[in-house]
Formats: C-alpha cells, structure tokens, sequence
C-alpha cells in the first residue's frame, strides 16, 4: 500500500488499481470455490490450530465452519495414533518434503467410520509457519483391502484362519517366542470318525459340524488378538477336518487345560442338522517349544505324532508330546 497515494491524482491509475483490487477479490473468491470442489480435503494449519478447511475437509472432519473454530487436527486424530501423529505434525513445520501420516480413522456421528490418508506440507510463504494438510478419503479402498486380506487368509467354511495364516503366523511367533526365551504352544486337532458322520447324516451335516468347531471355540477361549495375556490361540482349519490353535505365551500345563475345555466343549455340543441331531469328537495332538527347535515344522511333526497317539489310546482324548 505504499504507493496508493501515487494513483490519488491519476484517474485512470486509480481505476487500474481498483481493477487490480477487484480481480484479488475476485480471484480469493473463485480460489475458495475452486477448493471447495475438490475432492481431497484441504486444511491450511497454523502451529496452534486450523486456519481454513475446505468442504471436503469439513465433510471428512464431520464439521461445519462454525464447529471447527479453534480445533486442532490432532483433535481428530484417535487416542493410539496420536502421539506419532503429533511427532509428524511438528516434523511438517521443519521440512521441506510432504509428510506422510500414517492411515488415520475418523469416527463420524453418523455411526460411520472413515479411513483417511493425510498428507501434510509447509507452505512456502516466507515468514510464516503454516502448513497445508491433505486429506483423502480412502475407506473404499480400505475395505476392499480387508475383504481380499480375509478371503486371502480365512477358510470361507467355518470363519477360522486357513492354513496359509496359519503357516505364517505360528512361524512368526515361533521365532518371537525363541528369540525372547518365550513359551509357545502348539494343538492340532482332528474330529474323531468323521467319514462316518459323513456317511450317516450327509455330506452337509459335515460341514455344519466343522462350522460348530469355530463356535465352540469362540465360546470357550479368550482370544484377544491384540493381548497375548488374555489369549487362548488363534484356529485355524488346516485341513478337512483338522483344525490348529497355536498359543503365544502359553506352556505346556496351559495349553493342556486350554485342549481340555475345547474337547469336552465340542463333545456336549448337540448338532442340529434338518431332522438330525447328533454329537462328534475329537482327539488332540499338544506339543510346547523346547530350546533346539528351529521351525514351525519341528512342532507340527510332534504334536501330529501325540494326535496320532490320541487316536490309538482311543479317541475323544488329549496326548502331549
Ligand atoms: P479318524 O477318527 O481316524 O480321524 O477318522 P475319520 O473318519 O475322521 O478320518 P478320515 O481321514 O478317514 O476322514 C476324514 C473325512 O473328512 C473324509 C472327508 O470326506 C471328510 N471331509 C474333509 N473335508 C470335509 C468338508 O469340508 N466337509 C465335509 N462334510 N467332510 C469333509
Ligand atoms: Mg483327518
Ligand atoms: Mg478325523
């Protein structure tokens, strides 16, 4: 504005410079709509809180202009993701490259959860620490992955892990178990006589009894994936009618009580199959990790050994090997 007297006496200066103004205002104006129909999320964000959100951002943020005075995009951000997203936040101010969050989930009033992908950049404007955050919305795609992610490792039968799961998982935890001087436990079990409930009922009368398995399971452990403390395994189907819970955590005496209560679960269950009703067993193989194991395959081979004894000893039982 220092040379604003300079067009006072030129008319035609002046109506230059209202021209210049107009087209500002104008261009502001038409900048905002523009960024309003974007279909990513725009925040412009100060150190302290947000400057400007477009309405897609308003619309992921679950906000209106009035709502989001004052707010922080940490704020937004859940309780367990939030101390590194605030690390990244500050890290956006002091770099020049975008940052990128990690995937964040925003829970709307609606009931509806988003997956948001954030990407944040300083602005360039000499003098002033503000930073622009991207949000774009990736939930579509989020739940596509986990759709593909359980056909990939779920039998679609019973709900359980399939073997591919299995083979990976247990691996996993075996070498986090040898590595940290851990118990891990292994138990492979196998429904007892089963052709001939095949043979008697129908071959779907069969499978609504693998389905029973998952059940019976899920209501007689504790199974927090997330808290090894309060875990009873994770089932996987590993064949037909062979199923397999692998037990981070857990030792011998533990995993023994664990098959035990599973056994006498599925043994009580009464399966109702159109006008059938009947009951199955099943015998199973434990096995716990000892110092000179190496791989998954040095368990499988002796609890697939102690099932094979539990078969012989007569069925419906428990061996340890
Ligand atoms: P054992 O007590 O020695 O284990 O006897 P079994 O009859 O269970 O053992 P066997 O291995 O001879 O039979 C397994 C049967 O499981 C044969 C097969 O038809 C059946 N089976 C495998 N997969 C499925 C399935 O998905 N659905 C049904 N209904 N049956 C299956
Ligand atoms: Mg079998
Ligand atoms: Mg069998």
């Amino acid at each position: 504005m220092e040379n604003e007297e300079l067009f006072f006496d030129d008319n035609e200066g002046t109506s230059d410079a209202a021209l210049t103004h107009q087209t500002l205002v104008d261009t502001q104006e038409k900048l905002g709509t523009l960024l309003d129909l974007m279909p990513t999320g725009l925040i412009i964000h100060q150190m302290q809180g947000m400057l400007f959100a477009n309405q897609q951002a308003l619309y992921l943020l679950d906000e209106n202009v009035t709502t989001l005075v004052g707010k922080h995009f940490l704020d937004f951000v859940s309780e367990d993701q939030r101390e590194k997203c605030s690390e990244l936040f500050m890290t956006t101010f002091m770099r020049d490259e975008p940052v990128r969050f990690p995937e964040i989930k925003l829970e709307q009033s609606a009931g509806r959860t988003l997956y948001i992908q954030v990407t944040a950049s300083r602005l360039p404007w000499e003098g002033t620490s503000v930073v622009q955050i991207m949000l774009e919305d990736v939930t579509e795609l989020r739940l596509q992955a986990d759709e593909l992610q359980k056909l990939t490792f779920h039998d679609v039968l019973t709900g359980a892990y399939n073997r591919r799961y299995f083979v990976q998982h247990a691996e996993e935890c075996i070498t986090h178990a040898l590595d940290e001087g851990k118990p891990f436990s292994l138990m492979i079990f196998d429904i007892d006589w089963f052709k001939q409930v095949n043979d008697t009922y129908g071959h779907l009368a069969g499978d609504e009894a693998l389905k029973i398995i998952s059940k019976v399971w899920r209501l007689n452990t504790r199974h927090n994936e997330f808290d090894n403390r309060k875990n009873d395994g994770t089932l996987s189907r590993i064949g037909g009618e062979e199923f397999a819970i692998y037990l981070p955590n857990v030792d011998e005496e533990g995993a023994k009580a664990i098959a035990e209560r599973i056994r006498r679960a599925i043994e009580h269950e009464v399966i109702i199959f159109e006008d059938n009703r009947f009951s199955i067993t099943a015998s199973f193989g434990l096995t716990s990790l000892q110092g000179d194991d190496q791989k998954l395959d040095d368990l499988i081979r002796r609890a697939d050994r102690a099932l094979y004894q539990a078969k012989e000893n007569g069925r419906n039982r428990v061996e340890f090997a």
